[in-house]
Order: structure tokens, then sequence, then C-alpha cells
């Protein structure tokens, strides 16, 4: 698959919500110390908590460097935001030393880097949470005082079986990834395969052109808008002149290689407003949107011209024409009269000596 799952995950707009939540926490300890003073006040107990201890400061300073790193160092913004989450519970659990449940925030960094589901985040938040842990065993003197070295196993203990529960997620997700990524990709697959049903569905297989049933879905659908905004545009019929001669004499191959080229050449000279089919047998229809008539009759005319110079191999260096008969859709034509004017003009053409264009009502030799 061509993309990352991961990266339809705003991953840049999480880690911005995780350093608001960093924040939050502090403000949370600042706020519960008030609370605590306010308790204090109230029941004239002398215990104050200071507000603003130097842990208090610290963590703010660290955040600090933090956003600053955040903001300077892309590339590996993910380890940055883990050491944030590895700062804040160092942080609250250096603040309140005797608040032991506090200690379970040192799993904050091992939860954060489950967000990145890379293993290896996952390892490098249990590292540093166990490095948060064994410095607050080895340098607080509180936490050094009152708790043993089995507290320290049984924690280390805690940390790894968090450690393992997050790396577990991770394994469960990535089944799940692969079984959406799969999905994805068979949805894609099937999106291009209908899709090139869809061509296939529409185009002619001989010249590659539109076929006769995609031709009258998108004449109908003009004609609608036609009367609806009062469009104009113009439907050409172009009939390759003698072209049974050309099948009895040289055979029935020779005349396909013949349509063949002669669509490729409709195909080149017309343009993306323009919708060229092959209408049936050696018969095409082009109808062009973008133009006044006179412009539709130049283009026709080059068309015509080019077609004329052509000279084939199969035919023994031979050229073919075409004929063409055109009208000009006004509002009120309906698709039946649009058609009869076309073929009347056609037939006129065809009348008149072949090699040449005729538009319904106004007779045009070249
Ligand atoms: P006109 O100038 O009056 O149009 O004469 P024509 O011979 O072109 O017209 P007619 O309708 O009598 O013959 C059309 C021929 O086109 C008959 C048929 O064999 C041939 N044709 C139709 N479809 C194909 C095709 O797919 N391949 C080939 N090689 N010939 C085709
Ligand atoms: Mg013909
Ligand atoms: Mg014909």
């Amino acid at each position: 698959m061509g993309f990352d799952l991961l990266q339809l995950v705003n991953l840049p707009r999480w880690n911005r919500k995780l350093l608001l939540g960093y924040w939050s926490i502090i403000l949370f300890s600042i706020i519960t110390t008030s609370v605590y003073n306010l308790v204090v006040l109230l029941r004239h107990d002398n215990q104050f908590a200071p507000l603003f201890t130097l842990n208090t400061l610290w963590m703010c300073l660290a955040m600090l460097c933090i956003e600053a790193l955040h903001y300077w160092m892309n590339r590996s913004n993910d380890y940055i935001i883990i050491i944030g989450g590895a700062v804040i519970s160092y942080g609250m659990v250096n603040s309140f030393p005797n608040v032991t449940a506090l200690l379970t925030i040192l799993y904050v960094p091992i939860l954060i880097s489950i967000f990145y589901f890379q293993i290896r985040k996952v390892i490098f938040s249990y590292i540093i949470s166990l490095a948060c842990l064994y410095s607050l065993f080895f340098f607080n003197l509180c936490y050094h005082s009152k708790y043993t070295v089995y507290d320290l196993i049984a924690m280390t203990l805690v940390l790894t079986i968090g450690g393992a529960a997050a790396l577990a997620i991770m394994s469960r997700g990535s089944e799940l990834m692969g079984h959406l990524r799969s999905s994805i990709a068979s949805g894609q697959d099937l999106l291009i395969k209908n899709i090139i049903m869809d061509k296939l569905a529409k185009t002619d297989a001989l010249t590659e052109l539109y076929n006769h049933m995609a031709f009258h879905e998108y004449l109908d659908k003009l004609i609608e808008q036609g009367e609806k905004y009062n469009l104009s545009f113009q439907l050409a019929l172009l009939d390759i002149d003698h072209f049974k001669k050309v099948n009895d004499t040289y055979g029935h191959r020779a005349g396909d290689v013949v349509l063949k080229a002669v669509a490729q050449t409709i195909k080149d000279m017309v343009s993306l407003n323009d919708f060229p089919a092959r209408y049936g047998g050696e018969e095409f229809a082009i109808i062009f949107t973008d133009m006044e008539l006179e412009k539709a009759l130049y283009n026709l005319e080059n068309i015509r011209k080019r077609i004329e110079e052509q000279h084939h191999e199969e035919l023994k260096g031979q050229a073919v024409t075409i004929s063409i008969g055109v009208h000009d859709y006004k509002k009120g034509c309906t698709k039946e009269c649009l058609f009869s004017g076309a073929d009347l003009a056609l037939y006129e053409a065809k009348r008149n000596g072949r090699n040449r264009t005729v538009v319904h009502h106004t007779t045009k030799k070249q």
C-alpha cells in the first residue's frame, strides 16, 4: 500500500493537545495546593504548603524547554513529547513525596507512547519511566528514607507490566491496522476495477472512441442542459465514403486499420470540450459544445482535409475521404430533430459528390 495509515491521524495536533495537557497538570497542582492552603487557613492550622515550590518552577522551566524543542526539532517531536510526559510525572512525584498514589503517574510516558503506535517509542518511554523511578529513589531523600529496595523492585515490576501491556496493545493494534490496510487496499482495487469497467463500457473496442451508448447518454444530458440554460452546441455525423469498396478491395482487416486511423485523427483534432464517438460501423459523431457553428465547421473541415491527406499502407498508399453532416442545436430542438437534421445534411453531402461538409439548411461546399 502506498501510504502509512498513521498519516491519517493528525499527530502534530495530538502533540499540541498533549503539551496543553502537561501545562494543565502544572496548573492543576498549583490549584490543588491553593485549595489545600485555603483549608489549612480555615482550620487555623499553620501547615501551609508553598504555592510555587522550586519544583513547580523547575517544571515550568522544563516545559518551556520542551515547547522550544518541540518548535525547533520537528523530526523527533514525538520523543520530545514523551520526555515532556516524563518531566511532568517526575516533577509531580517529586513535589508531593507524601502522596504515595502519585507514583502511578510514572506510567504517563508509557501511556503517551501508545499514541504513536511504534514499539521503539514504547521501549524508549519504558526506559525513561524507569530512569525517573530510580532517580527518585536514589536522589530524593524523602523517597530514599521512606521506601525499601523491595518497594523499588515492586515498582519496577509494575512499570514493566505497564510496558508489556502497552506492547500488547500495540501488537493487537498492528493486527487491526493490517486488516484495515488490506480492506482499504481491496476497496481501492474495487474502485479502480469499477473505473476500468466504466471506461470499457463507454469505449468502443476497435477505435477507443466513446461508443454509441455513451454518446446517447451524453447527448441526452446535453439536451436537458440546453433546454434549461439555453445552451447551443453542434452535432456532426461523419461517414467514410465508399467504405464497402475499401473492404471489398483490400479486405476487412485493412478496413479495420483504416477505421482506427480515422478515429485517431478525429481524437487528435478535437478539444477536451468536444465529445467524439464511433456512432456505428464506419460512421462517427462529434458534439462540439464550446464554440459557435463557424468554429465547429472550421474544425470539421480541418479533420476532413487531414483524413483526405492520410495515405494508408494497407490501401497501397491510397487515402479515404469522409462526408460530414452538421446540425446546430438550438433550444426547443429534440434529439430526433437534431439527428434528422444532421442525417439530412450528411445525405446531401453524399448526394452532392461526397468528401464535403454540409450544414442542415445551409449547404456549404468547402
Ligand atoms: P457511402 O459512401 O455511401 O457511405 O458508402 P459506404 O460503402 O461507406 O456505405 P455502406 O453503408 O454501403 O457500407 C458501409 C460499410 O462499412 C459496410 C461494412 O462492411 C463496413 N463496416 C462497418 N463496420 C465495419 C468494421 O468494423 N470494420 C470494417 N472493416 N468494416 C466495417
Ligand atoms: Mg460510408
Ligand atoms: Mg455509413
